[in-house]
Parts: structure tokens; C-alpha cells; sequence
């Protein structure tokens, strides 16, 4: 047997290809690790002010813009609550977009089994993952430029 060589799982494998694996699986785990270790800052109760102008539920796509614009007027206050954490750089990298779903920064939610789709999967139903973090949906998205076809919303 050639001294390079040695026996996995029954295969001759290049030892090469075991350390390259075993870096990427460490790797995988370590990234995984840190997308479920995200921060959430608690924002003492003594920082809130009696009242708002604004109270804002939801600091995703919608929610966060919605805030930014309406803090353009100086004199009014505008509470943004959101139910996920803050967030990471880790979750800009759109690579690891498919590796978002199902951790702490999704709801994790399922859709109804149904004859017509989800077919294939465990009890007929998919993922429907949604964000649960600053930044909602748009945190674990692909970041594509989709644009809105005028016949999609006349519809
Ligand atoms: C996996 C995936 C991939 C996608 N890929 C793309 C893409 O490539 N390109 C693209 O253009 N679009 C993409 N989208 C769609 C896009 O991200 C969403 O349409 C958009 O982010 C929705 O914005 P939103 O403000 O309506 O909701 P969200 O961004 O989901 O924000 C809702 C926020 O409200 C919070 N919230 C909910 N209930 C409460 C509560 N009771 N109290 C406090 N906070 C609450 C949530 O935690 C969340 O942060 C993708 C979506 C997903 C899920």
C-alpha cells in the first residue's frame, strides 16, 4: 500500500482530502456556532420615555426604513421594537444566506401540508423562514435585485 495513502469508511483516501474536509466541516461548525451566538443589547427600562410619537412593531425591511424616514423630524420620538436580537457581520455574507434558515435568527415557521405542494418533503410541509433579528427578512435573504412587475401588483 502506498505510504500516502490510508483507509476511510472501507475507501483508500488522500490524506489531503481527509485534512481539507475535516478543515471545512471545523470551519462549517465554527460558522455555525457564531450565527447562533448573536448578541441581544437590553435597552434599560429607564432609557424609555413616557411617550412616543411613533411605535413602531418590527424592525425588518419595512420597519427600519419606516423608522429612519420618520427620524428625519427631530421633534418626534419613535419607539422601534423588534422580538429578534441584533444581529452580526457574520449574517452580511450572502454565501451563507441558505445556512440562516432554521437558527435563532428565523421563526422557523412551516407551512400547512397541502395536496398541491410541498410534496416531497417531511409531512408534506415546507420552511417558510422569516427573520426574527434587527434587519427582519432582509438579514437572511440572497440579496437579489428583484423588481416589482407592474402586473404582479395590478393583480
Ligand atoms: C429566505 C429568504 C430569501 C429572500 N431572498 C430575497 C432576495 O434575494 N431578494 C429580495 O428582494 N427579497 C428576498 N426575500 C424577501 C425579503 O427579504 C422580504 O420580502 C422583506 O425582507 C420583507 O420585509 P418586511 O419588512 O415586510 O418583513 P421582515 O423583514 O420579515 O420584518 C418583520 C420584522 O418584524 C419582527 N416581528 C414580527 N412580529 C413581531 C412582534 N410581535 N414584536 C416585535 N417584532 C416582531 C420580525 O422579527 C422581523 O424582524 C427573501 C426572503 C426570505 C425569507
Amino acid at each position: 500500500m502506498d505510504v500516502q495513502r490510508f483507509i476511510f469508511g472501507g475507501l483508500e483516501t488522500d490524506p489531503i482530502i481527509i485534512s481539507t474536509l475535516s478543515m471545512f466541516v471545523t470551519v462549517l461548525l465554527c460558522i455555525k456556532y457564531w450565527i447562533d451566538s448573536y448578541a441581544v443589547t437590553n435597552i434599560p427600562s429607564k432609557s424609555l420615555l413616557p411617550s412616543y410619537d411613533f411605535v413602531i412593531v418590527g424592525s425588518g425591511s419595512a420597519g427600519n426604513v419606516l423608522a429612519n424616514r420618520l427620524s428625519e423630524i427631530n421633534d418626534w420620538n419613535i419607539l422601534l421594537l423588534e422580538a429578534g436580537g441584533d444581529g452580526g457581520d457574520i449574517y452580511d455574507i450572502p454565501v451563507l444566506a441558505a445556512n440562516l434558515q432554521l437558527t435563532s435568527i428565523d421563526w422557523q415557521y412551516k407551512a400547512e401540508s397541502n395536496d398541491n405542494y410541498c410534496r416531497g418533503l417531511q409531512d408534506d410541509r415546507c420552511n417558510w423562514p422569516r427573520g426574527k433579528v434587527l434587519g427582519g427578512s432582509s438579514v437572511l435573504n440572497y440579496m437579489l435585485y428583484v423588481r416589482g412587475n407592474k402586473r404582479d401588483y395590478d393583480a
